[in-house]
């Protein structure tokens, strides 16, 4: 598990213990939409609001803490700051898998920008589909 409070700090962040147990409810699941953040640590802090939830997420994500995953049909989820990524959503229950980038995707968005003179700043690749524990279900 990561050093939340270290994690917090480098990013310019106080250390609270409402922010480090949002980082670990998303790391364990590893991504989440607001709402089921503050389900999770609402359980752990009963006094608090889903506006200072969603305060702490926006303010993670400035700093470079969190990142914002949009998904097509869904409310977008948060997931802590990791290496390049490709997502697998399922259109079935909404599970979101990451699969590593290999060499060669970088290598194909790097010649398709390059050639359309677009600068890239970040990558954000999500795929749309059924996961094997929806297709035995689709099955049975
Ligand atoms: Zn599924
Ligand atoms: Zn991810």
């Amino acid at each position: 598990m990561t050093d939340y409070a270290a994690l917090l700090k480098e990013s310019g962040l106080k250390a609270t213990f409402q922010r480090m147990n949002i980082l670990e409810s998303i790391e364990r699941q590893g991504h989440m939409s607001i709402d089921a953040i503050y389900d999770k640590v609402v359980k752990i802090h009963p006094s608090l609001s889903l506006a200072t939830v969603y305060k702490n997420i926006i303010l993670m994500v400035e700093q470079g803490v969190l990142v914002e995953v949009p998904i097509t049909g869904q409310k977008a989820k948060y997931e802590l700051v990791k290496d390049d990524h490709i997502h697998l959503v399922c259109t079935e229950c909404g599970e979101v898998e990451d699969k590593p980038h290999d060499s060669r995707a970088d290598a194909l968005f790097n010649s398709m920008t390059k050639h359309e003179n677009f600068v890239l700043s970040k990558q954000q690749i999500n795929l749309y589909g059924v996961c094997s524990h929806c297709q035995v279900k689709v099955a049975s």
